[in-house]
């Protein structure tokens, strides 16, 4: 295990919120950082707390190579970057967590074969390349289900519910690989968040319950009720055994559908994740804080809760105006992540706020 002293650079593929906390966590640690991304510096909130910005295409692996050379480590923030030109920076900078990961998260298809070769059991899948495929997958795992793009899909975006065969017949698919899932009927739904060190040593938080609104993550709350609690051991083992399997570096998210059958694992992010944003105030260690400890060879943080409980609440949209409401309980951690345009469905923060137990 190589260990990066304090005073060096990490480097940070991705420009968005993300890489932002990571960003300072990194600065609590005494560390610096350098964000590559391919939007202006002006637009990526990781590049407002950071020392230094590439502007790049995350396939330009000139200028990938020019960044790797100037820092001590690689990370990313942000899954959907290919692989293989990432190579150009191995004679430069390690990078965690390695490129397997990204390889096997970034494909639906992948990603689901992955899990089942490790025993864990997700939705009924087909892989859908065109209309022939998609009523096969229609006729053989049933309706309702969702349709998804294989790649670059996130917070509810390239999916599509298919109510009926009929529906499904009147398609006008998109041009890309596709896939097929059947509709989970879940009682819950929650995330396992871990960190892997470079020696091994393996923590895991506690498992928020998750509620999404169209798609996109909206509360996370702990603890998890007991029907969801139970079923996060074998979540954990199967979420370690794809950390194993990968030689995982740092924070790896694993989603899970809470089922009267068992954990269904959903998907996996390598990476920090929005389910963990509770960990800032709510763990010893945050899970920015505990990524960078694991990239640098640094021993980890506890994980462990200080406190009984926590709501973290997304600011989707303009639901982030509010904020002079937000700051006016003295109880509430607040976090904005600097973004100039409010979108619909756009992340614009996050707030936090601990159920804490009177201590005499
Ligand atoms: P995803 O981007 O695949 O995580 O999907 C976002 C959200 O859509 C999930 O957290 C679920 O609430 C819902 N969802 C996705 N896939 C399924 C499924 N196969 N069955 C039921 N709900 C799903």
């Amino acid at each position: 295990m190589k260990t990066v002293a304090p005073g060096a650079t990490i480097g940070i593929l991705g420009g968005g919120q993300l890489g932002r906390m990571m960003a300072m966590a990194a600065a609590q640690l005494g560390y610096c950082t350098h964000v590559y991304a391919p939007e202006p510096r002006g637009e990526s909130v990781a590049a407002h707390v950071s020392a230094a910005y590439t502007q790049g295409a995350y396939d330009d692996e000139t200028a990938l190579a020019a960044f790797a050379a100037q820092v001590a480590v690689v990370t990313y923030e942000f899954e959907n970057v290919a692989a293989a030109p990432l190579g150009a920076m191995a004679s430069h900078a390690p990078l965690f967590p390695p490129a397997r990961a990204l390889e096997v998260a970034q494909d639906r298809v992948n990603e689901k074969s992955f899990v089942e070769q490790l025993g864990g059991t997700p939705a009924p899948w087909m892989q859908v390349d065109g209309p022939a495929d998609l009523a096969r997958a229609v006729a053989t795992i049933g309706t309702p289900g969702i349709l998804k793009t294989r790649r670059d899909g996130y917070d509810g975006k390239g999916q599509w519910r298919i109510l009926s065969a009929d529906e499904a017949q009147g398609l006008d698919l998109p041009a890309v690989p596709l896939i097929y899932e059947g509709f989970v009927q879940f009682f819950g739904e929650f995330s396992v968040i871990l960190v892997r060190a470079q020696d091994g040593d393996v923590r895991f938080w506690d498992s928020a319950q998750n509620v999404h609104e169209d798609g996109i993550l909206a509360r996370s709350t702990l603890p998890a009720p007991a029907d969801i609690a139970a079923q996060v051991p074998a979540a954990r083992a199967l979420a370690q055994k794809v950390a194993q399997a990968l030689d995982y570096v740092g924070v790896l998210t694993l989603e899970f559908f809470a089922t009267a059958n068992g954990p269904v694992f959903n998907e996996m992010a390598p990476r920090v994740h929005n389910s963990g944003h509770w960990s800032i105030e709510g763990a010893l260690a945050s899970q920015f804080e505990n990524h960078v400890r694991a990239i640098l060879g640094l021993p980890l943080g506890s994980t462990g809760l200080v406190t009984a409980g926590a709501v973290m609440d997304n600011l989707i949209g303009d639901a982030a105006d509010a904020w002079p409401q937000l700051l006016a309980d003295p109880a509430a951690h607040l976090h904005l992540y600097g973004k100039a345009e409010t979108r619909p469905g756009r992340k614009m923060g996050h707030v936090t706020r601990l159920v804490t137990r009177l201590v005499k």
